[in-house]
């Protein structure tokens, strides 16, 4: 599986839509100081989920979205798609080729589309967990990311392995049917005190 395609549209500096095409093996960006070349992985980032705005260099969600220049006016709403090849079935769907959607509105509300189709953020999430490419993984090395890394506490270097090992996913289900299984225990006991008080 690799990063085949990358399309913005009103997205930081990226006011016109943009397609960016990625072959296998190393890419690499250049250009001169404040082109957008972190806004390149910025949308990479935002796209597959990232909620964080300091993680990407913004002070609130909207800075995401083309503030507009002398000579554009600011955008309404903040699109990319990401492309990935699936012609090898990293992601377990039947698909060669998985397009990755988000859209975001001034009011802050996001949209998500897989192959076009709407979907959860939660199915985003899901769909990348243990591909290494998810909100957590480790496809994105910011800068300053492998010292973060390298000093982290054993628990953070765990979370890294993990996914790298494929877990992450049978720990996320084991949390949710955890979860399930107490609200479930709660509702026995408020069964039993309603039984009681009956008896
Ligand atoms: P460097 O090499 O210095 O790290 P860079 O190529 O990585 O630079 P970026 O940080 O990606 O550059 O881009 C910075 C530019 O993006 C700035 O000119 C900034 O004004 C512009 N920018 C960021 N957010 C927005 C936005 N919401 N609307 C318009 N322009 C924006």
């Amino acid at each position: 599986m690799y990063l085949k395609e990358l399309e913005i549209m009103g997205f930081k500096s990226f006011s016109d839509k943009t397609n960016i095409n990625f072959t296998k093996g190393i890419n690499a960006i250049v250009g001169p100081n404040g082109s957008g070349k972190s806004n390149i992985t910025d949308a990479i980032r935002w796209v597959i989920g990232e909620q964080s705005v300091k993680a990407l260099r913004g002070n609130k969600m909207e800075d995401v979205i083309f503030a507009g220049s002398d000579k554009k006016k600011a955008s309404g709403f903040a699109e990319v798609t990401l492309v990935l090849d699936n012609y090898d079935r990293t992601i377990d769907v039947d698909f060669n080729e998985i397009s990755i959607t988000r859209r975001m509105y001034r009011s802050g509300e996001s949209e998500y589309y897989i192959n076009k189709t709407q979907c959860r953020l939660k199915d985003i999430v899901e769909m990348l967990m243990d591909t290494g490419i998810g909100k957590e993984g480790y496809s994105i090395i910011g800068q300053g990311r492998i010292d973060d890394i390298l000093n982290n506490k054993s628990d953070g270097r765990r979370i890294i392995f993990e996914e790298a090992a494929g877990i992450t996913k049978y720990k996320h289900r084991k949390a949710e049917s955890e979860k399930k299984l107490e609200h479930t225990e709660n509702n026995i006991e408020r069964l039993e005190d309603i039984i009681n008080e009956i008896n």
